[in-house]
C-alpha cells in the first residue's frame, strides 16, 4: 500500500535505504514497491497527479503549509484517505524541500528534511544529508561516513512515513498548538531542529518508535488495510 517514487539522480544506495525504511513497517502489515518517477509511477496513488506535480522532474519540492498545517494537519489528508486510490506515495528527491511557512512562495521558505501527510503521502529529500556528509556525485557515495549517511536517509524516510500513519499528538495546553511530534525522548517521532541535530541525536542513537507510536501505527495500518481490501 506504499510506493516509493524517486527522482532519477538518486544513488542506488539512497533508494535502497528508503525502501528499507518503508519495509521496516512490514511487521505492521505494510507492503511497498519502488519506482522511478513518471506518469505510470502514480497509477492508483492517492492524489497521483498532484503528487507528481509536487515531486516534479527537477528543482526544489515546494510545500505550502497552508495546504496541510491549517486548521489542522491532515485536513486535506483526511479527505484523501477517503479516496479509493489505494497506494500512498512516498516521494524521494535530492533537491531541497522548501516549506513555505505562511503560504505563497514569496514568503519565508524553510529547508526541511521531509514533509509527511502532504499530497496524500510524504516527501523526503537527501539534499541536506548530502551536504552534511559530503556526497560525491562522481562516485555516488558519501565522502564521509557512508554508513551513517545511508542510515540517516533510512531514518528520515521512516520518520516521515510515521507522520503519514500517526495523525497528531493532540494539542499542547498552553498555546493550543497542534503537536506533530512525540515527546518521548527515545522516539524516532520526536522533533529535531536541523540536520546536525537529527544526525547527532536520531541517527547515532538509532532511534525507533516508542510503544505508543508503534501502537498508533499498528491501528492506522489496520484501517488502511481494510480500506484497500474493500477497494480490491
Ligand atoms: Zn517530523
Ligand atoms: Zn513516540
Amino acid at each position: 500500500m506504499f510506493r516509493l517514487i524517486h527522482r532519477l539522480g538518486l544513488s542506488p544506495a539512497e533508494v535502497k535505504a528508503a525502501c528499507s525504511a518503508i519495509n521496516r513497517f512490514r511487521g505492521y502489515g505494510v507492503t511497498c514497491d519502488a519506482i522511478a518517477m513518471g506518469e505510470s509511477a502514480v497509477r492508483k496513488v492517492k492524489m497521483g497527479r498532484q503528487f507528481l506535480e509536487t515531486l516534479g522532474p527537477d528543482g526544489p519540492v515546494r510545500i505550502n503549509s497552508a495546504n496541510f498545517l491549517m486548521p489542522r494537519l491532515g485536513t486535506e489528508f483526511a479527505d484523501v484517505m477517503q479516496q479509493t486510490s489505494p497506494i500512498i506515495g512516498i516521494g524521494l528527491t535530492y533537491e531541497p524541500i522548501l516549506l513555505s511557512v505562511h503560504g505563497p512562495r514569496d514568503q519565508a521558505e524553510q529547508k526541511v528534511i521531509g514533509a509527511g501527510r502532504y499530497r496524500g503521502g510524504a516527501f523526503v529529500t537527501v539534499s541536506g544529508l548530502r551536504e552534511f556528509f559530503g556526497f560525491r556525485p562522481d562516485t555516488g557515495e558519501y565522502a564521509m561516513h557512508q554508513k551513517s549517511a545511508i542510515d540517516a536517509v533510512e531514518l528520515a524516510v521512516c520518520h516521515e512515513v510515521g507522520h503519514v500513519l500517526i495523525e497528531s499528538y493532540g494539542r499542547s495546553m498552553e498555546n493550543l498548538r497542534e503537536e506533530w511530534h512525540c515527546n518521548h525522548p527515545q522516539c524516532l517521532m520526536q522533533e529535531t531542529s536541523d540536520i546536525a541535530h537529527f544526525v547527532e541525536h536520531a541517527v547515532k542513537a538509532r532511534l525507533n518508535f516508542c510503544k505508543e507510536c508503534a501502537r498508533r501505527i499498528r491501528m492506522e495500518v489496520e484501517t488502511l488495510r481494510r480500506d484497500s481490501e474493500e477497494y480490491d
